[in-house]
Order: C-alpha cells, then sequence, then structure tokens
C-alpha cells in the first residue's frame, strides 16, 4: 500500500536560489542541495505524500516562473509582501527574519538605516533588501544576482554596505567565516518567510497542514537546531 502511495503521488516542482546559506545551497562538485529551506520542504513532501523536485532558479525569476505554472512552489527565504500576494499565494510564515546592515569591520560611521543616506550600497536582485535600500536618499546601489557577490563586494571595499536578511549575513559571518565585515545595530524590518505558490494553487492546504503538522510534533524544531544550534 504504501508502495501506492509513493508512486501515485503527486510530483512538486519546487524552485529555490539555492545562494543563501543556510536557507539553500549547493554543492560545487555534486549539484546537491541542501539548507533549512530544503530539510523543510522535504519534510512536508513526506507529511504531505508530495514528491518534491528542486528546481534552482534566479530569485528574481521565481515568481514569473510561479505565475506561468511553470513551478507548482518555491521555498527560497522568501518573504511575504503585500505586493508578492498580489501575484502568488503563500504558506503561513515558517520562519522570522528581517534585514540587517553589513558594513566593513572597521568602520564606525554606518550604525543604522538613516546613516546610508548617499552611500553606495550592495543588494541582492529582487530582494526585500533591494526594495528597502531603494528607498534611501542619494543612496548608490549596485544590484547583484546573490547575496553572497554583494557581500563580497563589501569586503572588496567597492561599497559602503551590504543590506541583505539579518539571519543570511550572520550565518555567513559566523558559520562560514566571512571576514572583514560585521553586522550594525539591530535588524532594520521584521519579516517572515513563506512557501510561495500558484494564486490557485490545489496544494496550499496541504502544504500549510504539513506545515503544522512538523511545528507541533518537533520536527521542524529539529531542523531549526540543525542550522541555527548555538
Ligand atoms: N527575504 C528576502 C526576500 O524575500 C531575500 C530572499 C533571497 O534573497 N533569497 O526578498
Amino acid at each position: 500500500l504504501s508502495t501506492f502511495a509513493q508512486s501515485s503521488a503527486p510530483t512538486l516542482q519546487v524552485a529555490t536560489e539555492p545562494t543563501f546559506p543556510p536557507f539553500e545551497m549547493q554543492d560545487q562538485a555534486t549539484g546537491e542541495l541542501s539548507g533549512f529551506d530544503i530539510d523543510l520542504m522535504t519534510a512536508i513532501g513526506e507529511a504531505a505524500k508530495l514528491n518534491i523536485e528542486f528546481v534552482s532558479l534566479p530569485f528574481d525569476g521565481i515568481i514569473p516562473a510561479l505565475q506561468s505554472k511553470t513551478m507548482d512552489a518555491a521555498i527560497s527565504g522568501m518573504t511575504i509582501t503585500a505586493e508578492r500576494a498580489q501575484t502568488v499565494s503563500f504558506s503561513r510564515p515558517y520562519f522570522k527574519a528581517g534585514l540587517a546592515i553589513a558594513v566593513q569591520e572597521d568602520n564606525t560611521s554606518i550604525k543604522n538605516f538613516s546613516d546610508l543616506e548617499g552611500k553606495q550600497i550592495a543588494v541582492q536582485i529582487g530582494s526585500t533588501g533591494a526594495q528597502e535600500a531603494s528607498t534611501i536618499e542619494g543612496a548608490n546601489i549596485s544590484s547583484f544576482d546573490s547575496a553572497s557577490l554583494a557581500l563580497q563586494e563589501l569586503i572588496n571595499g567597492k561599497v559602503d554596505a551590504v543590506v541583505n536578511d539579518g539571519p543570511v549575513t550572520l550565518y555567513a559571518i559566523r558559520q562560514a567565516g566571512l571576514q572583514g565585515v560585521k553586522v550594525v545595530g539591530e535588524l532594520v524590518t521584521e519579516e517572515y518567510y513563506g512557501i510561495a505558490m500558484p494564486k490557485d494553487s490545489p496544494y496550499l492546504n496541504d502544504i500549510n497542514n504539513a506545515l503544522e503538522l512538523l511545528i507541533q510534533d518537533g520536527r521542524y524544531r529539529a531542523i531549526y537546531q540543525t542550522w541555527f544550534a548555538g
């Protein structure tokens, strides 16, 4: 019976942009995906009896791929925003995040968001960080395909700051050994990640129910510990 259930389970193509550790990353040699989002979506697939097939896409290509239904879902550290919710459906929130400002370690002049006026700022294309940075008066924004490329620009001294998701920048510094940069101040925004789907997705309820189950039975907690312990 279980073999039958598995083989008859629908297969979901799930988009992710895998340069966003610890949420999603890809082994250069094997191509294997790993990360918090990958583990969570895999567990959701098990709980909801859905086969999950991950597909790597550029971050700014994810929403168009959902709109055209080329993809069935996306998990990619994506913030639930009112603007995005006009074109895609989101699951219940699964992670609390927010933007943080990163500067070079010896920088003492930038302490908060208003100190970024007139500065050179690097961001990831299509991100909430890019959106937020675009509101800063006189700032000169450079956009990159990934958050890690934006951070590299800061290390190279080409920009004054990076506006990016706090958990990702902190992970890069604390766990991945990124040197020469620091995070200043508090998180600039309060954001919640959600799994995105096409507007009339038949999987929205299944995914929400599975998420709820994983949060209640401790599996969510175990995945959280794997990537954020200590
Ligand atoms: N959370 C941010 C957003 O949704 C960044 C996501 C990402 O770069 N993967 O825009």
